[in-house]
């Protein structure tokens, strides 16, 4: 049972004002194995108070102060990575399968992030002006609880790259992470106050942040509803927001794909994270002359799928993060089989055998239309939707009836055909014949899925503002 009473506030782990106790869970267990005390407002006024005093020196360090800063940080993270690997698996419920590499990519954010900074040039000359490249202020930083360690670490390299300072507030669902992320980040050594972590509820800490006069910028990734809320509190003040949401994404699967090549991809670009990841590809399309033989295929590839306890290596879906996420995703299944789609495989309830811990049978629906609340909502689990389409024109247009516009995939044995489908649908990044990642290429949404971008230059460029200096020589 762990007690996390403690955040960290210019340089220190301190005790918070706020009170609030919230319980920590292990999702395969139910039970509860920490509790968490929360920061309130006071606590995230006191943390803007610190990143504020903190901008004024830090913004003006060097290049090559903020690289060395990256590179402790990666360090620190890297060296507390099996720390980090076991309260992945323990408090989120991730398969050792992935585990491994979410725990990694805490400390390969902030080498990208270095990466990056490493070529920047933060002037640039446009006729007889220069143009600078000067950090925006104090950045806040919200973040959700599907990929903790690498939303915290990738947020806050970037704004070291770029010379602000931060206040963090993550998932309360993650405080276990966050401690032993926070503990590394502290044993980098960063300067006093450059950022500051203060876990707390989201419409208290998150909603203080958003609003705060003394924040430039905000960073959410997390709902689109969260999303918009934020947007709201931060134009008063006309914040810089960069917002990472949801998304619905489109698996378009072409006429002439490779099936035995096909259905596993859809089944990793949709079961990925237990189902709980934004760019899952969740609705499924395939040509009506060959749906048949996708859903026989599927099918047997699902049943084969293993949903359960996340240390058995051969789980592929561990258990949904929460109670509230389970009974969220039983209710989608359930919407789903009372709008009319067919249930090719899973269903309601747990998987066989498993009598608690908050699993769900992976399901596949077919017979789906994209007007089906199953096929528009974000589930954020596995489930999964097929719906036919009659032709290229038909396909391209029901990837692109929806309000998101995260990512795309697109499955062809021609890959040019493949990518001129891809250009012709709406979302921050396309798929073609893969399920890939590049922390150099820039990520997020088009439509309701976000604005603006993180990752590689336009990341960076995100927590800079251009100030051209005329007039000199
Ligand atoms: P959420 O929006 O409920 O919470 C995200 C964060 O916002 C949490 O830290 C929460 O405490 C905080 N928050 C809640 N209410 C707030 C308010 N009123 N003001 C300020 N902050 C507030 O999301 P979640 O359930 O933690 O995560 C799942 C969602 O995140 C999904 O919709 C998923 O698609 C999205 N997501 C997006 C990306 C991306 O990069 N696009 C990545 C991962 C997850």
């Amino acid at each position: 049972m762990q007690q996390i009473d403690r955040i960290y506030i210019d340089g220190a782990f301190v005790t918070p004002h706020g009170e609030e106790m919230f319980d920590l869970f292990n999702p395969a267990t139910e039970q509860v194995i920490g509790r968490v005390r929360l920061a309130d407002e006071h606590d995230a006024n006191r943390a803007v108070a610190a990143a504020k005093r903190a901008f004024v020196s830090f913004s003006r360090t060097s290049k090559s102060e903020r690289l060395d800063m990256l590179e402790s940080m990666a360090g620190a993270l890297a060296a507390r990575e099996d720390d980090l690997y076991e309260a992945i698996v323990e408090e989120y419920g991730s398969p050792v399968s992935r585990a491994r590499w979410m725990a990694q990519f805490a400390a390969a954010s902030a080498i990208e992030v270095a990466k990056t900074l490493r070529q920047y040039d933060f002037t640039r000359r446009i006729n007889a002006s220069d143009i600078v490249m000067q950090p925006v202020g104090v950045a806040g930083m919200i973040t959700p609880w599907n990929a903790n360690g690498h939303f915290i670490s990738n947020k806050l390299a970037t704004a070291i790259a770029a010379g602000c300072t931060a206040v963090i507030k993550p998932s309360e669902m993650s405080a276990i992470q966050t401690q032993i992320v926070t503990e590394a980040l502290h044993a980098a050594g960063l300067p006093a106050g450059v950022f500051n972590i203060v876990t707390g509820r989201g419409d208290v800490v998150g909603a203080t942040i958003s609003a705060h006069p003394d924040i430039a910028k905000i960073s959410f990734t997390g709902s689109t509803v969260v999303g918009k809320a934020i947007l709201r509190a931060g134009a008063e003040t006309l914040k810089r927001i960069t917002l990472e949401l949801g998304g619905k994404s489109p698996f378009v699967v072409l006429d002439d794909a490779n099936f035995a090549e096909t259905v596993p991809l859809a089944l990793q670009a949709g079961f990925m994270n237990n189902g709980q990841a934004c760019i899952a590809g969740t609705r499924i399309l395939v040509p009506q002359q060959r749906v048949a033989e996708f859903e026989a295929l599927i099918r047997a590839a699902v049943e084969k799928t293993q949903s359960g306890d996340p240390r058995d290596p051969a789980t592929v879906i561990g258990p949904m993060v929460s109670e509230k996420q389970w009974h969220r995703v039983q209710r989608y299944i359930r919407v789903g089989i009372d709008e009319g789609a067919r249930l090719l495989t899973g269903g309601e309830g747990r998987p066989d055998g498993l009598k608690s811990g908050w699993f769900v049978r992976p399901t596949v629906f077919t017979d789906v239309r994209n007007d089906m609340t199953i096929a528009r909502e974000e589930i954020f689990g596995p489930v999964l939707s097929i719906i036919a389409y009659r032709d290229l024109e038909d396909a391209i247009a029901i990837a692109n009836d929806t309000t998101y516009g995260l990512q795309a995939y697109v499955m062809s044995s021609d890959p040019a055909r493949a990518r001129e489908v891809g250009a012709r649908i709406d979302a921050g990044r396309v798929m073609i014949n893969a399920l890939t990642h590049d922390p150099a290429v820039p990520f997020g949404g088009f439509k309701q899925s976000g604005i603006g971008r993180e990752l590689g230059t336009l990341g960076l460029e995100a927590y800079l503002e251009p100030k051209a200096m005329m007039g000199v020589v």
